[in-house]
């Protein structure tokens, strides 16, 4: 039989597997398995060369327990009914394991953004507000940003709420512009948590984080943040990036041995995470195929771009020296891969606590609204790390309590804080 990786598939089968572990009652698995509610709709806009193109927008509220639920807009051509549901299943999990009260949600649009221009790009996501409006709210459902989707689009998206919910309401969407009820260190926060808690993962296996070498597959909002972080932070370097290259439609790795300059390729590359290659091979940086990020002798792989990268296929080119795999994507590995791993003893930190610092900073940029009152930059992300911190010792816990895993315990974790919810709620 051939492996799955549609990402709906892989978010069922690890909640089973845990669902099985935890001997959780019939009723409480079809609940868990499945959203809460689903929104498919039409979203016609009106084209820049005058005609007009039909788009088709999702959301997905997986689960509202612990608290309004939570989670991005993605703006991709492969978006499906089915990848927003695997994502807002994470999201559910992420808010739980990372201990803020919120649940899970997520949406998007079937489009690629890099084919429209800034009018059309306003029209569409005002257009996706249309939609929802009625079934969004602070206290409701609050989205934010992933991939394809920019601040500024989170700006467009407040205001068209504000404006018909009659009020201004910031605390509908996070990830906002800062000035505009936006949250400094949210560009960073999720990049930034995944170094956390690789720096945690490094302390627990006595490794010395200044000797550590990384490569990544990505390099937009997430990657290019855990690069910098793994490099200026934790003194490691990072040898090889990947990225989707919008012009030649195909992925290429670039590389150094030596290491690579992370800020210097930010300065080369545009806001879809897209490097300029001419630059990058001046700089004297070598250009590899898209795996080549992949099979590098390196300590620690992050892949930080789309969900099933590493499966039963893919699995077996990494290199015998990775010690660590940090899921900066939501859902980067398939179970075929993850037994592979698990039985090579790659140290997994799993997606939804690595890379929960985006949703713990959209909390952040939540209560920020709710006082009127904002914070600096340092204190944002003092307050990340200390959350970050707590949520990788709970894991880490019951990993080692329970001799599972850390994808295993993770979820162990967050399904049991929204199982407790759900049952002080009287929903069992
Ligand atoms: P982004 O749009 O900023 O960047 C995506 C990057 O992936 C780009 O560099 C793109 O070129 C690259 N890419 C796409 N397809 C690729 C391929 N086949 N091979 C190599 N590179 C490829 O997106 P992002 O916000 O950085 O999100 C990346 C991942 O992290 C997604 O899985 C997203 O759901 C997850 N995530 C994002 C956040 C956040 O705060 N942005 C939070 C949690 C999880």
């Amino acid at each position: 039989m051939t492996e799955t990786t549609n990402a709906f598939d892989i978010a069922q089968g690890q909640f089973d597997h845990v669902a099985e572990l935890l001997n959780l009652d019939q009723p409480v698995r079809e609940m868990l398995r499945w959203p809460t509610r689903e929104f498919k709709f039409q979203i016609p806009v009106r084209m820049s060369d005058g005609g007009t193109q039909v788009f088709f927008g999702y959301r997905v509220q997986h689960n509202d327990a612990r608290g309004p639920s939570k989670g991005g807009i993605r703006f991709h051509t492969s978006e499906t009914m089915d990848t927003v549901r695997a994502l807002a299943m994470w999201m559910t999990w992420k808010c739980a394991v990372a201990d803020i009260p919120l649940g899970g949600a997520k949406g998007g649009v079937a489009v690629d953004s890099a084919t429209l221009n800034r009018d059309e790009k306003e029209r569409l996501t005002r257009g996706w507000i249309g939609q929802m409006y009625r079934n969004i709210g602070p206290r409701l459902d609050v989205p934010a940003p992933d991939v394809g989707t920019s601040p500024q689009m989170m700006g467009w998206m407040m205001d068209e709420y504000s404006k018909l919910a009659g009020e201004y309401t910031p605390g509908v969407i996070t990830g906002k512009p800062v000035g505009s009820g936006g949250s400094k260190g949210r560009t960073e926060a999720t990049g930034y948590g995944v170094v956390y808690t690789i720096r945690e993962t490094l302390q627990h296996l006595k490794l010395d984080a200044g000797k550590m070498s990384a490569s990544v597959q990505g390099f937009g909002n997430v990657a290019q943040y855990a690069a910098r972080g793994f490099t200026e932070q934790l003194g490691g370097t990072v040898v090889c990036v990947s990225w989707w290259d919008n012009k030649e439609r195909r992925a290429i790795s670039v590389s150094s041995d030596k290491g690579l300059d992370i800020a210097f390729l930010q300065s080369i590359t545009d806001q879809y995470g897209d490097i300029d290659q001419e630059k990058a091979q001046e700089a004297g940086y070598k250009l590899e195929d898209a795996d080549a990020w992949l099979s590098k002798d390196v300590d620690v792989l992050i892949p930080a771009a789309l969900e099933g990268q590493l499966n039963g296929e893919t699995v077996h080119k990494i290199s015998d020296k990775v010690k660590i795999l940090a899921e900066g994507a939501n859902g980067p590995t398939t179970q075929e891969a993850d037994a592979v791993l698990n039985e090579r003893g790659i140290f997994t930190i799993p997606d939804f606590l690595c890379n929960a610092g985006g949703g713990t900073t959209s909390y952040f940029e939540s209560v920020q609204n709710d006082m009127n009152y904002y914070w600096s930059k340092g204190e944002v992300l003092e307050r990340l790390d200390f959350k970050m911190t707590e949520a990788h010792r709970r894991v880490l816990e019951m990993s080692t309590n329970e001799g599972v895993p850390m994808r295993d315990a993770a979820y162990m974790v967050a399904i049991g804080a929204v199982v407790e919810a759900m049952e002080m709620r009287g929903w069992l």
